[in-house]
């Protein structure tokens, strides 16, 4: 087989109807070049794999994966990830809300700018409600004040990479991933573009409410020790009042009527502060078994003398 040039990463959950489409619109938009389509079906319960299968027996740069279950658009990502063999991936979803054209855009710009490691889709505008779009401002935020590595706000995850950004994803092997952050984390330079989201015309978006807020908890805990080590920050603060309250009391001689309140404060922060030390080993642990690399080279020398 001719060396791939793009592979295309396709996560769907229920893209019956969607499949035929996405491969049609991206075989007229790459004809003649040498293309990978690697769908992953995950646990859709409509005719999604069926109509991959289908395909797959009609083309032979077709490549899939299907799961035994739904288990979530990272997922489905990894293991696809692991079936691209092109000089460059890309990731897009099923429902052509994303135009396979922008990859065009991104192999171009990858082509001719050789320290580009990644190019990056944001959207340009996004028919949200405000709720949604509040929520996602205050979680980046929030994210970005106390997480590792700070993430792009509105960074999709339509992206085009090489070999080294994929090959960096794969060393990553935590469970609980969170695409946004394991982008951030493996680092190399990246481009920002700017794309129109199309509506969706068939099927439905798949992330409720609860699913966003699921996602992006996952993402704080995924890359903060944050929550664990404020526990031994609130520990200091109640040992603090108590000193106030303390010090208050001397001065207006109130020390019998403040006693109660100092005992509760004094008690509370020493188990805080107590409880804060085993999170801080808590938190080493967590980083530990998350197994992330200490660094990712992004070139080094040969030293074959
Ligand atoms: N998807 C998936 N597993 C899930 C949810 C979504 O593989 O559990 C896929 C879905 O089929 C689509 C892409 O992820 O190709 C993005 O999902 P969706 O269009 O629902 O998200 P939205 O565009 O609304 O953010
Ligand atoms: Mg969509």
């Amino acid at each position: 087989m001719e060396e791939v040039k793009v592979s295309f990463l396709i996560p769907c959950f229920n893209e019956s109807g969607n499949i035929d489409k996405i491969y049609e619109k991206i075989a007229n938009d790459f004809s003649g070049e040498a293309i990978q389509l690697v769908f992953v079906d995950d646990g859709s319960k409509d005719n999604t794999i069926a109509e991959i299968k289908e395909l797959s027996r009609k083309h032979d740069n077709i490549s899939f994966v299907s799961f035994s279950r739904n288990f979530g658009k990272e997922a489905a990502m990894l293991s696809g990830l692991k079936k691209c063999k092109g000089t460059y991936t890309a990731l897009i979803d099923a429902d052509l809300q994303q135009d396979p054209l922008f990859v065009k855009q991104m192999v171009q710009i990858l082509d001719s700018n050789p320290e580009v490691d990644v190019v990056c889709a944001k959207p340009a505008r996004r028919k949200e409600s405000a709720l949604k779009k509040f929520l996602k401002e205050g979680f980046y935020k929030i994210d970005n004040w106390i997480s590792e590595v700070p993430m792009e706000q509105d960074a999709s995850d339509f992206r085009t990479f090489r070999n080294n950004v994929k090959e960096a994803l794969l060393s990553l092997p935590e469970y609980g991933r969170f695409s946004k952050g394991l982008f951030s984390f493996v680092g190399f330079k990246t481009q920002y573009i700017e794309y129109e989201v199309k509506e969706r015309e068939i099927g439905v978006s798949k992330w409720s409410l609860t699913k966003l807020f699921r996602y992006a908890f996952n993402g704080i805990f995924s890359f903060s020790n944050f929550p664990l080590v404020f526990i031994l920050y609130l520990g200091i603060v109640f040992l603090g009042a108590m000193e106030i309250v303390f010090l208050v009391s001397l001065f207006t001689h109130t020390f019998e009527t403040c006693r109660l309140a100092m005992t509760l404060l004094f008690l509370v922060g020493v188990t805080l502060c107590m409880l804060g030390v085993v999170s801080l080993y808590l938190a080493k642990i967590y980083s530990q078994v998350k197994g992330r690399p200490i660094y990712i080279v992004k070139e080094e020398s040969k030293d074959e003398h």
